[in-house]
């Protein structure tokens, strides 16, 4: 039923797309009906040629524990997870999340999703030796958008990790009626709860961060429901890992069979040698 509905959604949209004339928010040209090669998807309010400069993967692995772990225990994979980033945090993607985080422009993140999704499709698909990336070669995974504390969703109205999560699960299901073999995906809400207020990130140095998201995190009433399953942890942007170190180590504790952190932007370190671009 609910495959259903995306479907009726997604034809809606492209409806739509047909007889609306407003243009793509960046570069404001007229936004013509633009499906990508492999989907029928109508780009809303981003246009193809714009989605296409901004999208540069990353894929990399942060470590659980920066300061402690050592090389050795990063190869072994036993505290490092790997991430899959859509651009580096600057440019036009910076841009556009501050359209969304400042001016409330939500509408934005359905197609910064779909481009993300595809990203995901291709590198689950493609097995665990693909491009650095130890990602298990799985067909159906649980997202988990990292909370955000009641008190702040008067204010903010969204949580954007949750709309993102929310859109790639929709690509998902309209995406598996076109095609015979296609990664699931679902929204799990309340694996984690954000218990604490917490200060806005960006103005903090390496070290406040750290203590600001301290003990941020605990899991919620879906918690259960992830054990022995595939997991995604799903961000806006991954920035120090900070945020991103607390909510695995809560996540940790419900022992999914893997996790995978997926953003729509990484932060690029100079000496970020763990990292790799994807040739898409
Ligand atoms: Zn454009």
């Amino acid at each position: 039923m609910k495959t259903i509905y995306c479907l009726l959604k997604e034809i809606l949209f492209w409806a739509l797309a047909l007889v609306n004339e407003a243009p793509c928010r960046v570069c404001l040209r007229p936004l013509a009906f633009t499906a990508s090669e492999n989907f029928v998807h109508a780009n809303r309010h981003i246009c193809r040629d714009c989605l296409s400069y901004l999208c540069q993967p990353e894929t990399g692995r942060l470590v659980l524990e920066p300061e402690t772990c050592t090389e050795t225990c990063t190869n072994s994979g036993t505290s490092s997870f790997a991430y899959i980033a859509l651009a580096p945090y600057e440019d036009l993607a910076k841009d556009l999340i501050a359209l969304v985080k400042q001016k409330a422009e939500h509408r934005l993140l359905c197609d910064l999703a779909f481009p993300l999704y595809c990203l995901l499709d291709k590198i689950t698909s493609e097995g665990p030796a693909t491009r650095g990336l130890t990602a298990p070669n799985r067909q159906s995974y649980l997202l988990i958008p990292i909370p955000m504390h009641k008190s702040k969703l008067p204010k903010q109205k969204q949580n954007h990790a949750k709309l993102i999560a929310g859109h790639l699960e929709h690509y998902a299901r309209t995406q598996g009626i076109f095609k015979k073999k296609s990664l699931r995906l679902q929204l799990v809400d309340e694996v984690l709860v954000q218990i604490r207020e917490t200060k806005p990130q960006k103005y903090l140095n390496k070290r406040e961060r750290r203590l600001n998201v301290q003990n941020a995190f605990a899991l919620g009433k879906d918690a259960a429901k992830i054990k022995d399953k595939d997991v995604i942890l799903i961000d806006d942007v991954l920035t120090s890992g900070a945020t991103m170190y607390e909510a695995l180590k809560e996540i940790r504790k419900a022992q999914p069979r893997s996790i995978l952190i997926c953003t729509l932007a990484r932060t690029i370190y100079i000496n970020h040698a763990k990292s790799r671009r994807v040739e898409t």
